[in-house]
């Protein structure tokens, strides 16, 4: 490709608005622009490597023999109705009406559509197993749209469904895809590390996230040196280490504690340690049942943690006004004693060995000397609190280590929890009718564009990895009045067609040439200048500071072995 020919609008300064540093590049490289909140367009640049990216995913995904296809984008309400995940996604649908009043929406994921295709044409065990995907434009309206294509509110994502007739087939499709989803990020240069995740509100085990470690992260994850331990920080587990001494239990008592708000003031005014005091929160859950949570004044709630014990849909810490109505008390004065007002009592293990600890007891005042069996009851102890780093992580007891992330992809064990609801079922070996087993799968593919130029950017650009380069070799001719220069360039354009080759043929300063490679960051820089005469030309990796002078020979080499 020609320069002159390239759509290619850079900009000079930074736009204010970008903060993450791969969105401020994709803007003033020309990669992408904006057309409203969370929605791009995806200019030449950015579409070369979204192509590539999506090549790459393909043959990866025929190599363990998945069908790749294409479902619609609009949506009948009623499909979502039969899931129950109508009501259930919330404000994040983009919904609409048809001319006659028919309710519709824009995919933002395709569970439903995939299940009922296989509900309708897969009767017998023998049809299975069979996975399916999809690389497809998804809608989300998402809360914070941000971060260039981090998160947008349309985005290309590859989803795919798994559907088998027994466990162990889920397993092994569930193996394959891991393997091939690790494939596919070393192709596309993104280092990541699967993670231990969350699988929220679709039900569903075994639930592994790929994250890309990235300053601009959104997600926290936990991992400790040696590897053998890496999850998200909303799943993540420690060894609490805190060993509370065993006292005899003391006389309940109540203090008054006037104008004390939060557990450290609590901590100074009554001088103890906060790991003596036990918070406790008042959750609202599924809108509809107060549960009182307990923790150690050191830790904090996982909310994630806890939506899984409790099994539920939502929840959300009761706002002052229900506090007062439900508990009769205002923050900090909510405790465990005389609690009937709440529906159970979850408790995290750090409350289970202490003694004589301090609760709240109404407004203003708090118990002293309170104690499990004794004062109150608890309805079940699990680990719902936050991880901290530096804690012993639950494999190895090595210390956590925290890193900011990006979500890049994301596989899991469904199950039959859509085949169940919508009615996908077959035949077994013995004629019995059973709901096929699923698995789901997903990378965010224009995600992914951002997270590769999050990891490989360089000073005033970026160096892609060379499978997902927009081009593999940039040839930038310094004078293009110089006949030589021109000779050589047209020569090499020539001889490396095999390869992505973009020509800077235009007549502008070096400077701004050498700007805009940086922009466009192919992995190999050739520039064919003062020595052209001589066969001689300047090569330069992406990224590396220095040059290097060559020989037609020795470039051929080079070239070779870095393009392979
Ligand atoms: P997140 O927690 O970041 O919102 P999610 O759990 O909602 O992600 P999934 O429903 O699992 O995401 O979607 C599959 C993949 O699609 C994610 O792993 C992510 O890479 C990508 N993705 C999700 N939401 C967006 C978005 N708003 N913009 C771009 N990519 C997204
Ligand atoms: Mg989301």
């Amino acid at each position: 490709m020609r320069q002159s020919k390239l759509f290619m609008p850079t900009l000079k300064e930074t736009p204010a608005d970008a903060v993450a540093k791969s969105h401020q590049i994709m803007l003033r490289g020309g990669y992408i622009r904006q057309v409203t909140a969370g929605v791009y367009s995806y200019l030449p640049l950015a579409f070369r490597v979204l192509k590539k990216a999506e090549n790459i995913i393909e043959e990866e995904m025929a190599n363990i023999g998945v069908n790749e296809m294409q479902m619609p984008h609009l949506l009948p309400a009623t499909l979502w109705e039969e899931s129950g995940r109508l009501q259930k996604y919330g404000a994040e649908m983009f919904r609409l009406t048809d001319r006659h009043d028919r309710e519709s929406l824009l995919g933002p994921t395709h569970e439903e559509t995939f299940t009922e295709i296989i509900g309708k044409n897969m009767k017998s065990y023998k049809q299975m197993p069979i996975a399916l995907y999809q690389i497809q434009t998804k809608f989300r309206d998402e809360n914070r749209p941000r971060f260039g294509l981090l998160r947008g509110r349309e985005f290309v994502m590859l989803d795919g469904y798994s559907f088998a007739a027994t466990r162990e087939q889920l397993d092994e499709q569930f193996d394959d895809q891991y393997k091939a989803y690790k494939k596919i990020f070393k192709r596309c240069g993104v280092t990541v590390r699967p993670v231990i995740a969350d699988s929220g509100t679709m039900g569903g085990k075994n639930s592994t996230e790929f994250q890309a470690p990235a300053a601009i992260g959104e997600d926290v994850i936990a991992t400790n040196e040696s590897g053998t331990y890496s999850a998200n920080l909303e799943m993540a587990c420690s060894i609490d280490t805190f060993k509370p001494e065993k006292e005899e239990a003391k006389p309940l008592n109540k203090v008054s504690t006037p104008n004390v708000h939060t557990i450290e003031e609590l901590a100074d005014f009554l001088k103890v340690p906060t790991t003596k005091i036990v918070k406790s929160v008042l959750y609202i859950v599924d809108e509809k049942d107060p549960v009182l949570v307990l923790i150690r004044g050191d830790k904090e709630v996982n909310e994630v943690k806890l939506t899984h014990v409790l099994d539920c849909d939502s929840l959300r810490v009761a706002e002052d006004a229900e506090l007062a109505k439900i508990a009769g008390v205002g923050k900090g004065g909510l405790g465990p004693v005389n609690a009937s007002f709440a529906k159970e009592i979850i408790a995290d293990e750090t409350v289970k060995d202490l003694t004589n600890f301090i609760v709240g007891a109404e407004t203003d005042a708090q118990y002293e000397n309170t104690n499990l069996g004794r004062d109150f009851e608890v309805t079940t102890f699990a680990d719902i609190r936050t991880a901290n780093e530096g804690e012993p992580d639950p494999i190895d007891h090595e210390p956590l280590k925290f890193t900011t992330s990006i979500e890049v992809g994301h596989i899991f064990k469904l199950g039959t929890y859509y085949t169940e609801t919508m009615g996908a079922k077959f035949l077994d070996q013995n004629g019995k009718t059973q709901p096929v087993i699923m698995g789901s799968y997903g990378i965010g593919v224009s995600r992914m564009l951002s997270a590769i130029v999050e990891q490989h950017q360089t000073e005033n650009g970026v160096a892609w990895p060379k499978e997902v380069a927009p081009f593999a070799i940039h040839i930038v001719q310094m004078k293009m009045n110089d006949d030589a220069q021109t000779e050589l360039a047209t020569k090499l354009e020539n001889d490396y067609q095999k390869y992505d080759v973009l020509y800077d043929d235009r007549k502008e300063r070096a400077g701004v040439k050498f700007a805009e490679a940086d922009l466009v960051g192919a992995p190999i820089r050739i520039t064919v200048g003062k020595k052209a005469s001589e066969g001689i030309v300047e090569v330069k990796r992406a990224g590396d500071d220095q040059s290097q002078d060559m020989t037609l020979d020795e470039l051929q080499k080079f070239v070779e072995t870095e393009l392979g």
